[in-house]
């Protein structure tokens, strides 16, 4: 791709069946950017809509985008795209890492990783720029993430970055994961790799991505973005009273203040007072571990960790001697989910140590297996599955006698050491409880108890869990969860509505963004759906597709806000475009680039109703639980008080957002103009092939 700058130029693909190594030019696919949209095209132009996740046609994609190693804040997120186990159809979806595994691809000279095929024994794939190679994985089969990254990194050297699977992704567990660095991890997809004896990929890359632009415009442009960046999810106004502050917000992710330390640094760190204009001392603004684990964790905290090229440092690393008693490592660092064992209570807990002791334990031990807790789902439905009595039911009774409940039932740690070796290893029926909730649903006959429970958070009957849906901002969250096949983990929208500043001020900047401030409502005060909503939820979704397509990390984009009075609070909403602009010298601006985010959720959208074989996605795929029109029975939907939701309204919402994607209003499937206008003629005329245009 000599034209363009930004992307590598090259996409490996290693095919394991036949052990051949090629190169191919990324330039045929810069129409969807790279990372997720590259991914979608990929399995859109190579892999039938029979195929099952495990079998050997399937194909896994590492992607990168055009920023990716560029050095650019918050630009090193990888996009794995694959089937989904979980899923109960098996439906295409993406997972996520950070790390450094991106950046340490473009620079061996790689936008994306293709692999297909399926090894006859366990390999791993080792890169060291143009040296491509496959090794035998025999020794490091069985083994842990951290001793398989470990291992690795040993053989290539400490700058190899490796990205494997634990246990879990090995023996094919449906809600498994793919790490990186020993703590970043994408959800869902470890066992396409297990399937595939694929145990890891090392890289080590040693040349460079060049950006388009002069050097100076870029060094302004980087500034300016650090000159608006918050804390992390954006977040814009501190959690407590700081002197340099007009507001400030609990829930905010920007804790530094004076007094709050990392307790277990070699030497104290205080977080201290950040102001917004002291940009070296960004890194300090966010102690997650104080939101994820609680007050305790100030006096275990090591230091923030995070991905290339972000000053934010979002993943809490906390030392916990305690932990070496389970055998396991004292050092633990991670993101959120993998910390959320809310679910397990300990009942004789004697001080704030002994839940921190379940939530630190229980992260370790699914990050080495390589379990994903799918959005803390795993635990709500253990939790459902016990409480009723359902365990007692369905398990033989030889196994349900050799699960140590009595631990469960007061919430002591050595539960999960069991819990989580049953799954990772398939031992017993339990084990099935890492399928996936549609899935054990089935299999279990759970009916719509466990559908319409509200504690249980489950959104679709595809049984992936809710992640920021009516919570946030009533319709427009709602709708973000009813497109993609998986908890949609979009930010764009949570970023915004969570930043702290007063409901006046948002409102001010939503109709600045979204043409009325009528976009978003006063939280759990819903108005009815409207077309600013419609924007709202439109355009999150087109800027979590481009932010995964190129990689930025959609914890911190878009920056529609700021912490600076000085701005009255505005960020600037063009900066991805700029980027895109800069670094790979394709000059669009701002409306121009949200088209290939409308382009890259329409091939996701067309992907789907080719592989379930329907238009009727409005009735067959963007469904949503009783729960959620049935809770608060006191309440009606649009009474304060209450995230409760209309079904009149949710269908008038679906044709809205169709409407604002150029879908078929009736069934929310692409439409042969709208796939013409985003010059997807292909796309166009395979559904047309297969009588699958509205
Ligand atoms: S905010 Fe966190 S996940 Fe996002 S780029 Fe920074 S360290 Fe990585």
């Amino acid at each position: 791709m000599p034209k363009y700058q930004g992307w590598a130029g090259k996409i490996l693909r290693v095919n394991l069946s036949s052990g051949s190594i090629t190169t191919e030019d990324t330039v045929k696919y810069k129409e969807y950017i790279g990372g997720m949209g590259l991914g979608y095209k990929i399995m859109w132009d190579e892999v039938d809509e029979n195929t099952k996740p495990f079998d050997e046609e399937n194909i896994i994609v590492f992607g990168a985008g055009p920023l990716s190693g560029t050095g650019a804040p918050c630009t090193a997120r990888t996009n794995i795209t694959s089937l989904l186990p979980a899923n109960p159809q098996n439906l295409i979806g993406d997972s996520h890492m950070g790390g450094h595994f991106s950046p340490e691809m473009k620079y061996a000279g790689y936008d994306a990783i293709v692999i297909e095929g399926k090894a006859s024994r366990p390999v791993w794939l080792r890169i060291e720029d143009d040296k491509v190679s496959l090794e035998s994985a025999s020794r490091l089969w069985g083994q842990g993430i951290f001793d398989t990254t470990a291992n690795i990194s040993s053989m290539m050297g400490k700058e190899a970055q490796v990205a494997a699977i634990g246990q879990a992704g090995e023996n094919q567990v449906p809600l498994s994961t793919i790490m990186t660095n020993g703590n970043h991890s994408g959800g869902g997809h470890g066992g396409i790799m297990g399937s595939k004896n694929l145990k890891a990929i090392g890289i080590i890359g040693t040349q460079s991505v060049k950006y388009a632009a002069d050097k100076e415009d870029w060094i302004e442009l980087n500034e300016s973005v650090m000159s608006i960046i918050g804390a992390n999810n954006q977040h814009v106004v501190p959690s407590t009273p700081q002197p340099w502050a007009e507001f400030h917000d609990a829930s905010s992710r920007w804790t530094a203040q004076e007094g709050l330390y990392w307790g277990a640094a070699d030497q104290e760190v205080e977080t201290g007072i950040c102001k917004p204009e002291d940009t070296n001392r960004i890194g300090y603004r966010t102690m997650k571990a104080i939101k994820d684990l609680g007050p305790i964790s100030e006096d275990y905290t090591v230091r923030m960790g995070g991905c290339q090229s972000c000053p934010i440092r979002c993943h809490s690393s906390v030392k916990v001697p305690e932990l070496e008693k389970y055998g396991v490592s004292p050092y633990v660092s991670n993101t959120c989910m993998g910390y959320f064992n809310h679910w397990y209570v300990n009942q004789n807990a004697e001080s704030e140590m002994d839940n921190f002791l379940n939530k630190t334990l229980g992260a370790q031990l699914a990050d080495d297996y390589g379990l994903w807790f799918n959005y803390g789902q795993l635990g709500r439905d253990l939790k459902y599955l016990y409480d009723n009595g359902i365990f007692e039911e369905v398990l033989p009774e030889d196994e349900y006698n050799d699960i140590p409940w009595d631990l469960y039932e007061v919430g002591d740690p050595e539960f999960l050491v069991d819990f989580y070796r049953r799954l990772a290893f398939r031992e017993g029926e339990i084990s099935h409880i890492s399928d996936g909730a549609a899935q054990i649903a089935e299999r279990w006959d759970l009916g719509d108890d466990y559908w319409n429970y509200k504690t249980n958070k489950l959104w679709s009957r595809m049984g992936y869990p809710i992640h920021h849906a009516n919570e946030s901002n009533g319709q427009v969250g709602a709708l973000i969860n009813t497109i993609f096949n998986r908890d949609p983990m979009c930010h764009s929208h949570q970023n915004f509505l969570g930043s702290g500043l007063p409901t006046k001020l948002q409102k001010e900047i939503a109709a600045e963004t979204w043409g009325s401030e009528d976009a978003i409502d006063v939280p759990a005060n819903y108005t009815p759906m409207n077309r600013a909503k419609a924007r709202f939820a439109k355009w999150s979704l087109v800027r979590n597709a481009l932010h995964d397509s190129m990689t930025v990390c959609n914890w911190m984009f878009p920056m529609v806000t700021s912490p600076l009075k000085t701005r009255n609070y505005r960020g600037d909403t063009t900066i991805e475009a700029k980027y895109f602009s800069q670094a790979t010298g394709m000059k669009v601006n701002e409306e121009e680039l949200d088209e290939f985010g409308r382009r890259i959720m329409t091939l996701h959208r067309a992907m789907t109703v080719k592989q379930m074989g329907t238009v009727d996605m409005r009735n067959e795929h963007d469904r949503i639980v009783d729960w959620v029109y049935e809770m608060d029975p006191d309440k009606n939907a649009f009474e304060a008080g209450t995230i409760k939701m209309d079904r009149e309204d949710m269908e008038k919402a679906r044709t809205m957002l169709y409407e604002e994607f150029g879908w078929d209003p009736k069934t929310g499937a692409p439409t042969a103009e709208t796939l013409d206008e985003l010059g997807m003629t292909d796309v166009k005329q395979e559904l047309a092939s297969k009588n699958l245009l509205p």
